[in-house]
């Protein structure tokens, strides 16, 4: 099969020819037909994660078709979807408290398991997600990590009314249409003079978009930040009224600048939100064909990996990436 390979973090993919992989004890034999492409992959591949397994194939919003292997769970020939969460323990505390999110010897697709840039991959099916007919494959991959981070961390962001967005890509893209259909409020903040991005904010519903640099128009009640940049926690505390939450819903972030207690005091709260239980994938994807959240994407072929991540990392991506492979 073709593959996408990262042999060591800070260099590009390298194009292989690999064999197919063997599902495993209560694994899916998955055909890959998109996979989409997440900030988390960059910070993969140019080494801002520690300890990737390596070599390793990256990718974790993979929407494919049952090919062999596994349980009672898939039939063969049905549509899954395989996101972030690959495996967890069901032993620990955390996941008998339902956090298998935080689970310490969690393993995470596409960076301790080989991932979706290739034309076939296993899979735990315990962990794979059934998807919403309504979408195409491509459509669909961004639910996948994009649309259920998103979608968990605006949960934990409380009921905020009006709601600021720090990055406009793949996950605020999602997360506005949520917002917008729970009847909230939304400001979106980009680089400064990302004209684009801001034209595109709007379009999707938001009453003000501007350079993260810029104060909003008034108050908000919840900030969540998508971009990786840490100077952007001062400056969400600066912009929320007291009793509300900063969410940091990326898995890297630059160092945050020391801040004045005042931005914190008035019972502010900064928190993060760490990957995905298998709950936020059930309650969001009965959600998304509900509003029905409607995704933005810019298509590659698989041998365009490089490029898509490059594009990314630019941030030049409209919506979300999506490699698609050509069968
Ligand atoms: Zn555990
Ligand atoms: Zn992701």
């Amino acid at each position: 099969m073709r593959a996408m390979v990262l042999d060591e973090p800070g260099r590009p993919l390298r194009a292989a020819e690999l064999a197919e992989p063997e599902p495993g004890p209560s694994q899916v034999l998955v055909r890959v037909d998109a996979c989409g492409v997440c900030r988390t992959d960059l910070h993969v591949v140019d080494g801002e994660l520690a300890d990737p397994k390596l070599p390793l194939i990256v990718g974790h919003q993979i929407v494919g078709t049952v090919e062999g292997g596994g349980g009672s769970r898939f039939e063969l020939g049905e549509r899954v979807g395989v996101p972030w969460l690959g495996w967890t323990c069901g032993v620990c505390r955390y996941c008998r408290s339902g956090r298998e999110n935080l689970c310490d010897e969690a393993r995470f697709t596409g960076y301790q398991l080989d991932g979706g840039y290739a034309e076939r991959t296993v899979a735990d099916e315990r962990f794979c997600i059934a998807l919403p007919l309504e979408y195409p494959d491509v459509q669909a991959a961004p639910l996948l990590c994009a649309g259920l981070i998103g979608y968990r961390s605006l949960r934990l962001a409380g009921d905020a009314e009006r709601l600021g967005l720090y990055g406009f890509g793949a996950s605020a893209h999602i997360v506005i249409q949520i917002a917008r259909y729970q009847g909230r409020r939304a400001f979106a903040f980009t680089r400064a003079a990302d004209e684009a991005a801001q034209a595109f904010a709007r379009e999707l519903g938001a009453e003000w978009a501007g350079g993260s640099d810029a104060p909003p128009p008034e108050e908000l009640d919840a900030a969540i930040i998508f971009a990786p940049a840490g100077e952007l926690v001062p400056q969400a505390l600066r912009a929320i009224a007291k009793g509300g939450t900063v969410v940091c819903a990326g898995i890297h972030m630059s160092d945050i600048p020391s801040f004045p207690y005042e931005l914190l005091w008035g019972e502010r709260v900064v928190r993060s939100v760490a990957n995905l239980t298998r709950r936020d994938g059930e309650e969001f994807m009965a959600l998304a064909p509900e509003i029905p959240i409607r995704t933005e994407v810019d298509v590659y072929e698989l041998q365009q990996a490089n490029e898509a991540l490059d594009r990314l990392r630019g941030g030049g991506v409209r919506g979300a990436a999506v490699l698609r492979m050509a069968s």
